[in-house]
């Protein structure tokens, strides 16, 4: 989906105009395992267009961090995404720090609107005038609170968002997309450069199939593939504060162009809840996943106690990493070279999950199985009942259930737990929604 970014000082109405922009949400009782942290990235629609909305205010500097978390949320929201919605607060005017943005706004390919926030009322119209001053073209007056001007506002910003089914047209048969992810240092260009060695190409706009710049396209394994978003890879924003929000915003949108995603991991450091996070998101985001371990040679080092080292990894795999056991492993050493040539078919099993679709008729059949040898336990006297299910879609695998009644998270994991003894789905999240029928 087309990514359209929110960026902006705090306060100046962003998550007003999230909130605005998503307008009331449908619930659906989705099963998404682990998923623990705020969302930065909202599925929204604006005239049957669908596209990603990122919201880069979850996180708010102190005044004395203002200047640089706001040019680093426009340098990520730059390089994410398609189009640009730069908030300034109208009744304040622009500030030293939005002029400081529209410098690094300037300088990026990419359409920016320029919405002059709180603006409540017509007669306050003149104030967002004044913002012409900014160079950034013509201003949109909007009130994100009361709705005022923001149905005109997505009219142009839908209008200039890539046409989506274009860009996928352009990418059936092209290489596959694979975002490689993980905390700082756990040697994640390490392995782009290993893995690409001379073969890289950095794809600079490729005739018209390529959104972003920062793709770098690289035949391992006899094929092509498209690493996303490397530029985030080999750039980092020295942040003190908000350092963790914005990676995990540059994780989300990596993993938004991407279709499989590689988590490093660190052998020698005991896996923490950045790693945990990481693998959140991609969960979240129903991406295929492939988990490399790498510097898997520093556990033969001198200075490192490898054997125990070993077992306390195996442990904490078993502990911490239980719910993603289905990701396909490899160990690996990025320095080394070792075990690279493993990476290739797990990522072509997970990706061939992440595809794959069971025919209605045998899931049906799959399904009265399973209830007739472990049926939904008793609540309250009653028993919600599977009427039937099919697979709604793939990429990743989503199943619907229409059902009499909310089955326990318990259950669904169960018919998960099935469905991958019976097909599978090595390397690829499994979706269960419900639709109940009472
Ligand atoms: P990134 O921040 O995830 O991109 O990590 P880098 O690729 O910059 O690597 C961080 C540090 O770990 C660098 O000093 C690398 O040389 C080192 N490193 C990366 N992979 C390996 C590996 O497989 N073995 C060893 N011994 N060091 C590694």
């Amino acid at each position: 989906l087309p990514v359209v970014a929110i960026v902006g000082r705090p306060n100046v109405g962003k998550s007003a105009l999230v909130n605005r922009i998503l307008g009331r949400r449908e619930a659906v009782v989705e099963d998404t395992p682990g998923v623990t942290r705020d969302r930065v990235t909202y599925k929204a629609e604006w005239m049957d267009r669908r596209f990603t909305l990122v919201d880069t205010g979850g996180w708010e500097p102190d005044a004395r961090g203002i200047d640089r978390s706001v040019a680093a949320q426009a340098e990520v929201a730059i390089d994410l995404s398609d189009v640009v919605l730069f908030v300034v607060d109208a009744m304040v005017g622009a500030t030293a720090t939005d002029e400081h943005v529209v410098r690094l706004l300037r300088k990026a390919n990419k359409p920016v609107f320029l919405v002059a926030n709180k603006i409540d009322d017509a007669r306050q119209e003149p104030e967002a005038a004044a913002l012409w001053n900014l160079g950034l073209d013509q201003p949109w007056p909007v009130s994100a609170i009361h709705g005022r001007g923001v149905a005109d506002l997505l009219d142009e910003v839908v209008k200039v968002m890539p046409d989506v089914s274009a860009v996928a047209k352009a990418e059936v048969g092209g290489p596959r997309r694979v975002a490689i992810l993980g905390r700082p240092n756990v040697g994640k260009s390490s392995l782009l450069n290993k893995a690409a060695g001379e073969e890289r190409v950095v794809v600079n706009e490729l005739a018209g199939t390529t959104r972003d710049p920062v793709d770098e396209v690289v035949e391992l394994g006899g094929k092509l593939w498209r690493f996303v978003d490397t530029a985030g890879i080999r750039r980092r924003v020295h942040l003190q504060q908000g350092a963790d929000f914005y990676a995990s915003l540059r994780t989300s949108a990596a993993l938004e162009k991407a279709e499989v995603a590689i988590v490093v991991i660190d052998v020698t450091q005991p896996i923490s809840v950045q790693d945990l996070n990481i693998i959140d998101l991609v969960l979240e985001s129903g991406r295929a996943l492939v988990i490399a371990y790498n510097k898997w040679d520093r556990l033969n080092d001198d200075d490192m106690d490898g054997q125990d080292r070993r077992r306390y990894l195996e442990r904490e795999i078993e502990q911490d990493l239980a719910h993603v056991a289905w990701a396909p492993r490899v160990n690996i050493s990025a320095r080394t070279g070792r075990h690279l040539d493993k990476l290739v078919p797990a990522l072509e099993t997970a990706l061939e999950s992440w595809d794959q679709r069971i025919p209605t008729g045998k899931f049906n059949a799959f399904l009265t199985e399973l209830i007739a040898e472990h049926p939904h336990p008793l609540r309250g006297g009653k028993q919600p009942r599977i009427l039937f299910g099919t697979q709604a879609s793939t990429r990743p695998p989503t199943f619907v259930l229409f059902t009499t009644g909310f089955l326990d998270p318990g259950y669904r994991r169960f018919i998960q737990r099935r469905l991958r003894e019976l097909y599978g789905f090595e390397g690829s999240p499994i979706v269960i929604n419900m639709r109940v029928r009472e």
